[in-house]
């Protein structure tokens, strides 16, 4: 079964050739290939599958089921079994693939070395890849340490081997980790520095990782979970970044290193800006509500129809008018888009109920609400116009 695994032997192999075994549906009806041997490797050991084509037919997944190796394809293959079969595995995929797991084993390993935790789960994502460790906390230092430790791995060039080994050879080797199997052992060995049982692919030396990035950390219960990139990962998160910090510092006309203090000031500037309105706000308030008493004066009756005005707002506009003339009824009206809204106040020398005069007035425009005797307040459907609902009020009120 070993020999048939070509990815195994031959890493870097690209394009190989053999023999059709057989092609069958599976159980959701999705075609797949079996071949004498292949270098499509399978997901597994938290490496995904590599992609790439079957004479020419695309192979969208690839499963190790029961021992075999299923090449799912794009639509099935028109070969009879036992006819020759070209593959070709997308290179830049796999080869990412490779520089990202070593870079997880030489990370673990710095991990361990640096600060004695051990890496418990990994994931190797799309963009981003994930350890978790076997702690609650870890330090800016610590980190800082162990992403030092682990480039310079990278930099010493250390072969990264892969041997078969038997049970009992194993306890040669200073294992990081239990291993799950007990036949076919693979160890992959970067030496004095990491050993570890593992099925996935990697490239022949360290090096080839290029470099290593952790981007982020975080408490996950009673683990960390370590964000980290290597390889071309590392430009591109460096692309995208970079592309984003230039794009904000033009937004706020900043250089790069004064960016932080430039978004602080204008945070602070926005902030003060926003309590000045609320201030300006305020005193247009009053001077609206002295507008509305000194041009109601005869009747005491103080009406308006405004539009599209908060319902807290004419509360606050009301409460000013019956400050300012205690002898007012206050009958406040706004048209917001297809309803009216109201409030209804009165001045402490008033004997008018608000409560009841919203409640007689509501059925009008279908409308709910409720208050007290000195302030209530409701809405409704525009089924008539706020003018017609505020001459209707006045009529209620029998003045
Ligand atoms: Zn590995």
């Amino acid at each position: 079964m070993i020999e048939s695994k070509l990815y195994y032997q031959e890493p870097y192999k690209k394009e190989f050739t053999t023999r059709l075994k057989s092609q069958m549906k599976d159980e959701d009806g999705n075609w797949y290939v079996l071949l004498h041997a292949t270098t499509f490797y399978p997901t597994g050991g938290g490496q995904p599958f590599d992609t790439g084509t079957l004479n020419g037919c695309r192979v969208v997944n690839v499963e190790e089921v029961d021992g075999e190796i299923r090449h799912y394809l794009s639509q099935k293959l028109e070969q009879e079994p036992g006819s020759e079969v070209e593959g070709k595995i997308d290179w830049s995929r796999r080869f990412d693939h490779m520089q990202q797991h070593a870079g997880q084993h030489i990370l673990s390993a710095a991990f361990v070395e640096t600060t004695g935790y051990e890496t418990i789960s990994f994931h190797l994502g799309k963009d981003l890849l994930t350890i978790d460790l076997n702690t609650e906390e870890i330090s800016q230092q610590q980190i800082e340490q162990v992403e030092d430790l682990a480039n310079s791995i990278i930099l010493e060039n250390r072969p990264i081997d892969t041997i078969w080994v038997t049970q009992e050879e194993i306890n040669k080797y200073p294992l990081r980790k239990k291993l799950s199997v007990s036949e076919n052992i693979r160890l992959v060995i970067i030496p004095d520095f990491d050993y570890n049982g593992c099925g996935g692919t990697h490239p022949s030396s360290t090096g080839a990782v290029s470099v290593i990035k952790i981007l982020d950390w975080e408490r996950q219960k009673n683990k960390t979970r370590v964000y980290f990139v290597c390889g071309n990962r590392v430009r591109n998160q460096l692309h995208v970044k970079h592309h984003i910090l230039k794009e904000v510092g033009q937004l706020v006309s900043s250089s790069e290193s004064l960016l932080v203090n430039t978004i602080q000031h204008l945070l602070i500037k926005n902030s003060e800006g926003e309590k000045e309105k609320a201030n300006l706000k305020e005193q247009l308030l009053h001077f609206e509500a002295r507008e509305l008493v000194q041009t109601h004066e005869e009747k005491n009756i103080v009406s308006n129809v405004f539009q599209n005005r908060s319902i807290q707002e004419l509360q606050k506009l009301a409460r000013l008018i019956v400050a300012e003339n205690e002898d007012a009824v206050v009958l406040l009206v706004t048209e917001n888009d297809q309803q009216l809204q109201l409030v209804f106040a009165k001045g402490t020398n008033s004997h008018t109920n608000m409560k009841e005069l919203v409640k007689e007035v509501l059925p009008i425009i279908n409308g709910k609400g409720g208050g007290n005797e000195s302030q209530a307040q409701g809405g409704g459907e525009r089924t008539v116009s706020g003018e017609e609902l505020v001459k209707n009020t006045i009529s209620k009120l029998g003045l």
